[in-house]
C-alpha cells in the first residue's frame, strides 16, 4: 500500500522533529497502518533479531514525507537525493523509531544507500527544508513510500502555527519553469 497522497487530511500530527540547528524541525503524521514494513521478510527478521516491536509508525515530513510502515529500507532515496535530504536514522541514534519524535537530530546519520544499519531502519527526511523537488526520491522508491508536494507548506505551517490566510492568497504562482525554490 502506498503513502496516502492526502495522508496530511487523513492524518493528525504525531509530533514535532527538530533539528539540532534550533531553526528547522519536521511533522510526524499518524495514526500509522499495516503495510509493506510489517510483511517485508527482511525487516520482520531485523526487528526480531533486536526484540523490538514492529508496530505503526506513521508519515514522517510534510512536503518530503516518507510513510514509516511502507520504508523497507531500500535506500534508494538516500541515493537519489541530490542534496542529502534523507539520513539513516539509526545511525544517528540507534533508537525505536517510535522515540524519534522525541529525540533531536543533527543530521550526522549516514546517507548513502548500504548504509543503514539494518532493515529497522528509515529514511527519515532530516533536511526536509533542503528539498528542491527533483521528484527523484519518488519515482525510486520500491513500495512508493514518498510524496513530495510543496503546496503541503500549508499543512505543515498550520501544524507549526505560523500559517496565514492573507499571505497564502496573495501568494502569486511561481515564474513558469521556476520550481527550485524553496518556499521554508
Ligand atoms: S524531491 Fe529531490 S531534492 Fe527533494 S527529497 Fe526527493 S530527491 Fe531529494
Amino acid at each position: 500500500m502506498p503513502i496516502d497522497p492526502d495522508f496530511p487530511r487523513n492524518h493528525k500530527v504525531l509530533g514535532k522533529v527538530q533539528h539540532a540547528d534550533g531553526e528547522h524541525f519536521y511533522f510526524a503524521w499518524g495514526p500509522g497502518k499495516a503495510a509493506e514494513a510489517t510483511e517485508d521478510e527482511n525487516v520482520k527478521a531485523a526487528y526480531e533479531a533486536r526484540g523490538e516491536k514492529l508496530e505503526p509508525l506513521g508519515v514522517h515530513g510534510t512536503m518530503v514525507a516518507v510513510d514509516w510502515d511502507s520504508c523497507v529500507a531500500d535506500g534508494a532515496c538516500l541515493e537519489s537525493c541530490p542534496v542529502q535530504v534523507f539520513q539513516w536514522y539509526r545511525t544517528e541514534k540507534d533508537i525505536p523509531a517510535k522515540d524519534v519524535i522525541n529525540e533531536t537530530w543533527t543530521g550526522s546519520g549516514e546517507t548513502a544507500k548500504d548504509d543503514k544499519k539494518d532493515y529497522t531502519d528509515k529514511a527519515q527526511v532530516v533536511r526536509e527544508y533542503d528539498c528542491i523537488w527533483c521528484m527523484a526520491c519518488v519515482s525510486v522508491c520500491p513500495p512508493q513510500a514518498i510524496v513530495v508536494d510543496q503546496s503541503n507548506l500549508e499543512f505543515h505551517e498550520k501544524a507549526a502555527g505560523t500559517f496565514s490566510e492573507a499571505l497564502s492568497k496573495s501568494a502569486q504562482p511561481p515564474p513558469h519553469g521556476d520550481h527550485k525554490q524553496s518556499p521554508f
